[in-house]
């Protein structure tokens, strides 16, 4: 038995005649029982059927309840047109002339709701060879079926439900919520009982479209221009954002002076486009050192063209990406030093952003395998502690960078023949503020600034006359090369004041990044 009453046999009619497939019916008649979307369409149009001649042999009953009901509904009864009587064998006969496809959901829930589409998903999912407990399922549907729906809404709004109550559009069944009550165990089974939830980090998606139907929308730009904006990316004005946005601004009249109600028939039904497959993104983090001076962080590109052979993301990326099947990734690290630059010590703190990974599951022993293999693939740097971690957690490496130290080791030239006295006074100097202009180097991507930054110490170990080791203990984000040569005085005070000859950098190293992020892993 379907949950209808007596006074849902008008609107049923008015949506049969429509053309309106059955479950399009049970939507618009606000049925949540799942398990009746799932019948076969053909039982359900039956007992629609039946539901309404039953309706024509008791006339009786139904004008009987009018004339209980109060003024206002009766006077709302009195303006509505009269019902038109269903015959079904009219509703039969007008059905075959004209397009089966329902104008409503233009076929998303009839034709595309079956066990064929179901295992297009699965064999989709399978080409693609997940590791996956769970999925969810999602459905994009063309903008046009928003305006489809408002208009048959308005079509039958006015039929009164419940006592002088109108239609809500709030409580007409969405067609993604049908679909999926209806999908969800088609592809569970396609699958071989995959649990299919209406959250998982793995989303199978179907698109469809009906490019008929396409100028369905078009009366709404001048109708509501604000509405629509274009956008450098998308290939239409008439997203369904925009689109639900216009329908919840035009008036009914408007609406209807432009637009038929009920929706015209359309003599093909949707396609569904190729099956999308899309996992959340994983994110991992860990340390790395970098021993090379001829090795930059990120890959080094002028004008399109490579300068560097490699870079620390890359040869961290190589193995991560191939173990966890990701189709791409985004690096970010706790600061990042120059391509001459070797970061030494505990290492620096990075994270990466694991795009769509097909194998986002991994144990401890697994990322100590990449770890392994990073390390075994070159030299120039190794990285500790790699472990997955969540994206809050990531958060925690930016935190506060600013107010974190980083201890360097510089190789100083000076121009003027030194003594070891000559550069032991500075093992006195402490929190020394610094003012710093935007490096000249870094300008052409830093806005110009003077930032104020602090030495915290410093010492100087003699080597010979021309040159000195220089410890330094810094807040991060200080120019440590610009500290030593001046930066033609845009850093003060600067080395080359402080020991009154020209001073340069010639190595320099990173000793520490004191970040305690991510935790440490033992090997
Ligand atoms: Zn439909």
């Amino acid at each position: 038995m379907l949950p209808l009453k007596e006074k849902d046999k008008a609107l049923v009619q008015k949506l049969l005649w429509s053309g309106c497939c059955p479950r399009c019916v049970l939507r618009f008649c606000c049925v949540s029982v799942q398990s009746l979307y799932k019948r076969p369409p053909q039982e359900l149009l039956k007992e629609l059927k039946e539901f309404i001649s039953d309706g024509d042999s008791s006339t009786g009953e139904t004008s009987e309840n009018k004339s209980q009901s109060d003024a206002g509904a009766e006077q709302e009864a009195d303006e509505a047109p009269p019902p038109k009587r269903f015959k079904p064998e009219e509703a039969e006969l007008t059905r075959e002339e004209e397009s089966p496809v329902c104008p409503v959901c233009l076929g998303v829930l009839l034709e595309h709701c079956d066990p064929t589409l179901a295992s297009k998903l699965a064999e989709a999912v399978r080409a693609e060879n997940y590791d996956f407990d769970s999925l969810v399922l999602s459905v994009s549907l063309p903008a046009q079926l928003c305006v489809r729906e408002h208009s048959c809404w308005l079509h039958v709004k006015t039929e009164v439900r419940e006592k002088s109550s109108v239609l809500g559009k709030e409580d007409v069944i969405q067609v993604k919520e049908a679909f999926k009550w209806i999908m969800q165990s088609l592809v569970s089974k396609a699958l071989g009982g995959v649990a299919v939830f209406s959250k998982s980090a793995f989303e199978v998606g179907v698109e469809f479209v009906h490019p008929e139907t396409d100028k369905d929308c078009h009366f709404l730009a001048t109708a509501c221009p604000d509405c629509f904006h274009a956008t450098k990316n998308k290939e239409s004005v008439f997203t369904r954002m925009a689109v639900v946005k216009a329908l919840d601004k035009i008036s009914d009249a408007k609406f209807l002076k432009h637009y038929p109600c009920p929706p015209a028939r359309p003599s093909s039904c949707c396609v569904s486009r190729d099956v999308q497959c899309q996992h959340t993104s994983v994110f991992i983090a860990g340390r790395y050192n970098k021993f090379s001076r001829s090795l930059p962080q990120t890959p080094w590109l002028i004008n399109g063209e490579r300068r560097m052979e490699s870079s620390v993301e890359e040869l961290i990326a190589g193995p991560v990406l191939e173990t966890f099947r990701a189709t791409g990734f985004n690096f970010s690290s706790s600061g990042r030093e120059d391509v001459d630059v070797r970061t030494l010590g505990n290492g620096r703190p990075f994270a990466m952003e694991l795009i769509n990974p097909h194998k986002p599951r991994l144990n401890r022993d697994q990322m100590k395998t990449i770890q392994q293999t990073i390390n075994d693939s070159s030299d120039k740097i190794r990285v500790r502690d790699l472990q997955i971690v969540s994206r809050e957690a990531m958060g925690r490496m930016k935190e506060g960078e600013e107010d974190k130290t980083k201890s360097y080791r510089a190789l100083v030239w000076t121009q003027k023949p030194i003594e070891k006295d000559d550069v032991s006074f500075l093992d006195d100097i402490k929190e020394l503020t610094l003012e710093q202009k935007t490096p000249l180097r870094v300008l052409h991507r830093r806005a110009l600034a003077v930032r104020p930054r602090m030495i915290h110490s410093m010492s100087a170990e003699y080597k010979d006359q021309h040159h000195f080791y220089l410890e330094l203990k810094t807040q991060a984000g200080t120019y440590i090369k610009e500290f030593v040569h001046g930066d033609f005085g845009r850093t003060k005070p600067n080395m080359c004041e402080l020991l009154q000859t020209e001073t340069d950098i010639l190595e320099l190293d990173v000793e520490s990044v004191d970040v305690d992020w991510p935790p440490h892993v033992p090997e």
